[in-house]
């Protein structure tokens, strides 16, 4: 297995992009570093009345742009190298489809399954206590989001305890992003990364050059599909890929996995998996005891979207997938990266698959500030224009359309509609424009990527007049 830090792979990557641009070192290293760490600890009761230390962190990377963003996970793994190299990741994934925030990230170090409900609450809202305290949280400064082991449900208890202390209540709803809808939250953040993931293997197997040099066919029907961890990301993604006429032949968990030729429908193996608390078992699959062997399992799409460093080189020579889609955050090592690039197999990274969740992530906050629902004021509006317009194609064609497909054709934008129309235009147009930088010079497309985030971090600073 790789030696080096999650932060020194996360650099490796930097350091072979950065040799592409031609900025000055000073204004590189300024790009590099991490601006800011906090690392706490703090008391709570657990419910059998004992009292157990916390430890937590949360890493502002860069301020190039505030307010900083990025998720809180909940790990028994989580650790402050992590922290920073996932703050570092997420400053690049914001340049790269252009939301306007710097790169953060938190973690608080438990096993969110050995506490209950209560004791999640109390942890969730101590920690936010701790960063307002320490101002690393509001919705100028730094806001949170779902990441791994958190969800909806603590976000929403984020943003309560965030307004009980707040001084200033009135744009209280940004300091956080994917909330439940009622506490402020945007329809379509739930599934954005999700579908953010789809959106950029859709396009993948669209290009006609990819699967040229692959030897695979057009479009993402018949493609097989291995996914690991059918979490949010994961479970979005393979319902996306399914219905998009993907065939899942297996689904990793932590406890074990399940595969099958002819197909899993991954909405039942969910099902299955939150009934017995595991996918084995699943009627008409084979079970497989031991599920990192899913990775190295006959397929043309590996999905890594549950943990980083699964796929290292250790693992990577037996990987038989033609692409690996890294819908988790730093899943391959940066030394499995190269031995798989020289075999061929094309790799999705990272920093460009899963920004949907950013992405959507940035509607929600813009939703906040300003106070409305999106779509609110032109819905109906654009709706009767529709109708006045089909209106005057029946007088002129003389053919008269049935109310259904009136209704269908005139149809008003709803906030789910744009969210989802925001999200494909932002995951297409990165993608077209990684390939054309990694096209250009001839690098892969995680080196692309990160060319793109430096030069784009590099003109705000050059703007602003720091680094002439
Ligand atoms: P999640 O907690 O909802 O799901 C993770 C899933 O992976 C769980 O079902 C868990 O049981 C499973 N898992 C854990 N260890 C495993 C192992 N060793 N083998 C197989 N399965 C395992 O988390 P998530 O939000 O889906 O995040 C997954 C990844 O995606 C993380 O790397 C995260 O940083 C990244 N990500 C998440 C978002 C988001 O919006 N949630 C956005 C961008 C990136």
């Amino acid at each position: 297995m790789s030696e080096i830090s999650f932060t020194a792979q996360v650099d490796r990557h930097f350091y072979k992009a950065a040799a592409h641009t031609k900025h000055p070192p000073g204004l590189l290293e300024q790009i590099r570093v991490c601006n800011s760490v906090y690392a706490f600890t703090f008391p709570i009761r657990k419910d059998d009345g004992t009292i157990e230390v916390i430890h937590a962190w949360r890493a502002e990377h860069s301020m190039h742009k505030t307010p900083t963003k990025g998720g809180i996970r909940y790990a028994s793994h989580a650790n402050q190298d992590e922290v920073v190299a996932l703050a570092t990741l997420m400053t690049y994934k914001c340049a790269l489809v252009e939301v306007p925030y710097g790169g953060a990230k938190g973690a608080v170090c438990i096993d969110r399954r050995q506490y209950s409900d209560a004791e999640l609450e109390r942890i969730t809202r101590r920690y936010t206590f701790e960063l307002v305290a320490k101002n690393f949280i509001g919705p100028g400064i730094d806001v949170p989001a779902p990441d791994y082991g958190t969800g909806a449900r603590e976000m929403a208890w984020i943003v309560d305890t965030y307004e009980q202390i707040a001084t200033s209540k009135l744009n209280a709803a940004g300091c956080v992003t994917g909330k439940p809808i009622a506490q402020g939250g945007i329809r379509g953040r739930t599934t954005a990364t999700g579908l953010g993931v789809f959106f950029g293997i859709r396009e993948t197997c669209l290009d006609k050059g990819f699967m040229k040099d692959l030897g695979l066919q057009r479009g993402v029907g018949g493609k097989r599909i291995v996914i690991q961890g059918l979490g949010n990301v994961g479970y979005h993604a393979a319902c996306f890929l399914h219905d998009a006429g993907a065939v899942v032949t297996g689904i990793a968990e932590y406890n074990g996995g399940i595969r099958s030729q002819s197909g899993i429908d991954p909405r039942a193996a969910r099902k299955h998996f939150r009934e017995h608390g595991s996918l084995l078992g699943f009627p008409g699959t084979t079970d497989v005891e031991n599920s990192l062997e899913l990775l190295e399992a006959d397929c043309d799409i590996l999905i890594p979207a549950a943990i980083e460093n699964v796929i290292t080189d250790e693992n990577a020579g037996r990987i038989r997938a033609s692409i690996v889609a890294e819908a988790a955050n730093g899943p391959t090592t940066a030394a499995a990266a190269e031995m798989l690039l020289e075999r061929g197999v094309l790799i999705l990274p990272d920093m460009y698959l899963n920004a949907g969740g950013v992405t959507v992530s940035y509607f929600e906050w813009l939703k906040n500030l300003s106070h409305v629902r999106m779509g609110r004021m032109e819905k109906r509006f654009e709706e009767a224009s529709n109708r006045r317009l089909l209106a005057a194609m029946e007088a002129v064609t003389g053919y008269q359309l049935s109310e259904a497909v009136l209704g269908t054709a005139a149809k008003g934008a709803s906030e789910e509609d744009l969210v989802r129309s925001g999200l494909e235009d932002t995951m297409v147009n990165a993608h077209h424009a990684s390939c054309e930088v990694a096209r250009r010079h001839g690098v892969d497309l995680r080196t692309a990527a990160y060319i793109m985030a430096i030069d784009k971090i590099a003109l705000i600073y050059a703007e602003r007049g720091i680094f002439p």
